[in-house]
């Protein structure tokens, strides 16, 4: 009788781990891969329903991030992952106390301790996936062998991939630019509601300051914008005094007479602590709380203690009103000159008040982040027409968010960049709106992206 090509490679390729416990990083793979029951069961007996296994995180902080499940009660969860081999690596490691795992709500880990008794009311579920996966062992193994850009990318190739790679170029672009335009049209209506309310510039800072949060500061920037007024801010006359009232409003600014500061960083922080005391007084009810920052998926050059010295340069009167000037015009090019001119002596140098230096001098706006906030913020707010934008939106540099492009663009494309017919600005955006809006929110099997495909 023939062997059958499964019962060959089995036989032949694959073996068994010769431990009983899996390496972390084969774990790792397996529930990126989502090669686990689902629904899984929970250390406490609950069954949930997984719907993404989260973005593969390969920096600082938990192993993988936003994460989205189904509860018995009808109720969807999210949030972030960490993966052990053992039950007891979250004390042992003092996740506890970290405050990147805050948003932690899945503890994975393959095999659970004799005696372990999860923290009651920690509100982090545990799963031991030891009995729990979706193949034999042997046959998942070959999978971990394959695709690094897959793991560089944090995402799969989603369902709709095939389909969506199969259309002709100018289909493909039609389509994209049409969630593109989806994803500006909604943009512009915020920014219009923040104008009426707010007036244009105050819109304007929120937005700059929300664009240079990243996903993860996001929020908490748009509080420190409202917190401190542009027109507060450019009330105060001194930039130094200005600097200290947004790091101390922040809550970023660790008081040197209680805290240990690095030598390197201690000038400069005793400089704005002095400025901050004296003006702390009337911004005591602003101060954001201690716990508004999350640093753990955050490289060292995109840290909030940079964007906020950015947001700081973008506040001196005279780059304020020409910066104004120019999103209101929709000057793209004189924009990003702006943005590129930004530098602080410290923080050009620096990622934190650790003293630790940067390998090498760094712009607080990078390129990328500066093609990306054309479009989250000049693009929204600008007073051009629909029509006139859009001629000018084909000459925009192209860029924008690489990590994030490249997780959407191996989602739904199965390569880690879009093919470069595609590559025009609206179509980038348009990609990122699909993955948000579809990829976010359902796994593929509910996912409702493969039929209208099918109906294009
Ligand atoms: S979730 Fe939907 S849009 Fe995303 S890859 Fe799967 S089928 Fe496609």
């Amino acid at each position: 009788m023939a062997v059958s090509y499964r019962r060959w490679v089995s036989k032949n390729l694959l073996r068994e781990e010769p431990g009983p416990i899996l390496a972390e990083s084969v774990l790792q793979r397996v529930w990126f891969e989502q090669l686990v029951r689902n629904p899984l069961a929970t250390l406490a007996g609950e069954k949930i329903t997984l719907f993404h296994s989260g973005i593969w995180n390969h920096r600082a902080g938990p192993d993988f991030l936003r994460a989205s499940f189904l509860t018995p009660d009808g109720q969807i969860h999210s949030g972030d992952v960490e993966l052990h081999r053992h039950s007891s690596d979250w004390n042992a490691h003092a996740h506890s106390a970290n405050p990147a795992y805050k948003n932690v709500v899945l503890h994975v880990f393959w095999q659970t301790d004799p005696g372990f008794f999860p923290a009651p009311h920690s509100g982090i579920r545990q799963i031991a996936l030891e009995h729990q996966l979706a193949a034999p062992l042997t046959e998942l193994i070959s999978l971990f062998r394959s695709s690094s850009s897959e793991i560089l990318a944090g995402e799969k190739p989603g369902q709709c991939h095939p389909l969506l790679l199969s259309l002709p170029p100018e289909k493909l672009k039609e389509i994209l630019e049409e969630a593109g335009w989806h994803r500006l049209r909604l943009r512009r209506s915020l920014a219009h509601a923040r104008i009426a309310s707010q007036g244009f510039e105050q819109a304007t800072w929120i937005s700059l300051a929300e664009g240079l949060g990243f996903s993860e500061n996001r929020e908490s920037f748009a509080s420190l914008a409202r917190a401190v007024p542009i027109q507060k801010i450019l009330a105060i006359p001194d930039p130094v005094d200005r600097e200290a009232v947004l790091y101390g409003v922040a809550h970023l600014l660790p008081d040197p007479t209680r805290f240990p500061v690095s030598p390197q960083s201690r000038p400069w922080v005793m400089e704005l602590w002095e400025r901050w005391w004296v003006q702390r007084e009337i911004w005591t009810p602003y101060i954001l709380p201690p716990d508004t920052w999350r640093f753990g998926s955050t490289r060292p050059n995109n840290s909030p203690y940079r964007r906020l010295a950015a947001l700081s340069f973008l506040s001196h009167p005279v780059v304020w009103q020409g910066i104004v000037k120019t999103i209101y015009d929709g000057e793209a090019l004189v924009f990003l000159n702006f943005l590129r001119s930004v530098s602080h002596h410290f923080w050009d140098h620096h990622s934190g008040w650790d003293g630790r230096v940067l390998s090498s001098s760094s712009r607080l706006i990078g390129t990328d982040r500066a093609i990306a906030l054309l479009f989250q913020v000049l693009a929204p707010l600008t007073d051009l027409p629909e029509a006139e934008l859009s001629s000018r939106m084909e000459n925009w540099p192209a860029g924008g968010d690489a990590g994030l492009l490249r997780s959407a663009s191996m989602r739904l494309l199965g390569v880690p960049f879009p093919p470069p017919d595609v590559r025009t600005h609206l179509a980038r955006e348009g990609l990122l709106q699909i993955y948000k809006d579809f990829c976010r929110a359902k796994p593929c099997v509910a996912c409702s992206m493969p039929e209208f495909l099918k109906h294009r």
